[in-house]
């Protein structure tokens, strides 16, 4: 616990170890130990976490995080109780000699902040013992979980509303991944309609040289670029589960170390590609959109989509994981008129009501503008997520003398064709 008079600053050294903050870490912690409710969104990797974290310890009682992830979430309690933080959890992954160390932690009125999964929000009792732990701040982790169109969704994410009205305190949310509409469907879900003070920064990557290459020769072109990076550590995303096998596979053959990831493997197969990946170097995972919130690896060299993402939020997400360390990555995306027709057939095929379609349709068309752009691709995306920013010299677009555009080739020519039809 803190002495009553360690300021953030004086916290980030002795507790964390760290000398600065990183940009906007300052602002966000100001904001929430000033009480007031806040939305922070914050690139992966930017240190949002101790965002939350450090006002935990300056306020009283204590500080409830929710999160989605168990693994995460026993990784930050680790961590925090190795700095010497009184921290836990209670998640479905406890023991039982686990939950009742923590009860007796909120009992003995010992522990600072209290991780939960959003689960745990619909048990009994659980206001109670909240309001019994004097909790004086709620912190929403991956925020976007809220959204009921996003790829993320976490229904038991909707009772922390109702959370936040029954205890009356300040709630911090926090995400690297939202768009205006997002935005607004935290602002709604989380804090009732009255806009929290937001923050909004930072966005850029500037490490992750971007590109977007034409699919012409689609599983060559996968090869190709593994080939030019063996060695490295990398993911290959795909638009399906099969084609995450069959490439898999092929780099296999090839001599890379490869490991296919989606949705229809069980849990503990995919927990070990997890940890193979977080522990090895140079090892490639082919995977679906289910390889996702949980990789937290610093040094994902790059991020090669196979297949154009859903939407230019999906294609944020995605090419982020890459180059977390600071240190140089690139993102590569391959993209045709199937995976055009592909993912405008989603959207029309969703069960979702005519809005919400408009919107993904939007989101998808915003990607293809990246894809299609003839100037700085950082700018573009930038100005998507609401950020100014001059042209980047670190994108295909920039650093290449004028991109050959050949318009006759075949691919060129049907891509004009899917292209001219969104529009119509
Ligand atoms: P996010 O949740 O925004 O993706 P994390 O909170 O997990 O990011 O932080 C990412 C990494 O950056 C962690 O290893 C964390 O310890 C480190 N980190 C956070 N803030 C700082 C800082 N001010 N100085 C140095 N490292 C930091
Ligand atoms: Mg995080
Ligand atoms: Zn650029």
């Amino acid at each position: 616990t803190a002495p009553p008079h360690e300021d953030p600053q004086a916290l980030l050294a002795r507790v964390f170890g760290f000398d600065s903050f990183r940009p906007g870490q300052a602002e966000v912690i100001g904001a929430v130990m000033a009480g007031r409710n806040t939305l922070a969104i914050m690139p992966t990797g930017g240190g949002k976490s101790l965002c939350y974290q450090i006002p935990a310890l300056c306020l009283p009682g204590l500080t409830l995080v929710i999160s989605p992830l168990i693994a995460l979430m026993r990784d930050q309690v680790r961590a925090l109780r190795e700095a010497g933080v009184a921290a836990g959890a209670l998640t479905s992954g406890n023991t039982e000699e686990e939950t009742e160390d923590v009860f007796r932690a909120i009992d003995a009125g010992a522990l600072k902040l209290l991780y939960m999964a959003p689960e745990r929000l619909g048990t009994t009792g659980t206001i109670g013992l909240l309001r019994r732990a004097r909790c004086s701040l709620i912190a929403v982790d991956e925020a976007h979980c809220v959204s009921q169109w996003g790829h993320d969704f976490r229904p038991d994410y909707l009772r922390i509303g109702d959370l936040r009205r029954a205890l009356g305190v300040p709630l911090a949310a926090f995400t690297a991944t939202a768009d205006a509409e997002t935005r607004a469907e935290i602002v709604d879900r989380l804090f009732d309609s009255a806009p929290p003070e937001t923050f909004l920064r930072g966005f850029d990557r500037p490490n992750i040289r971007i590109s977007f290459a034409l699919k012409d020769r689609p599983r060559q072109q996968v090869m190709e670029f593994a080939a030019a990076r063996r060695g490295q550590s990398g993911i290959v995303y795909c638009a399906t589960r099969a084609r995450t096998e069959s490439l898999a596979r092929a780099l296999e053959e090839a001599g890379h170390n490869a490991r296919a990831y989606h949705g229809g493997m069980d849990a503990a197969e995919r927990r070990m590609v997890e940890e193979l990946f977080q522990r090895e170097d140079g090892l490639i995972v082919v995977a679906t959109v289910a390889f996702g919130m949980g990789v937290d690896k610093p040094d994902i060299r790059w991020v090669l989509q196979a297949d154009l993402p859903k939407s230019i939020e999906s294609y944020y997400q995605e090419i982020g994981r890459a180059g977390r360390d600071g240190a140089p990555a690139e993102a590569l995306t391959l993209y045709g008129p199937d995976d055009i027709r592909l993912r405008r057939a989603q959207v029309d095929e969703g069960l979702a009501p005519t809005e919400r379609k408009e919107a993904d349709h939007a989101r998808l068309n915003a990607l293809l503008g990246l894809a299609e752009a003839t100037s700085c691709r950082r700018q573009i995306l930038l100005g998507y997520f609401g950020e100014d920013s001059p042209p980047c010299g670190n994108c295909d677009l920039c650093t290449l003398p004028a991109r050959l555009f050949n318009a006759t080739t075949p691919v060129r020519k049907a891509l004009s064709a899917v292209l001219r039809t969104g529009e119509s």
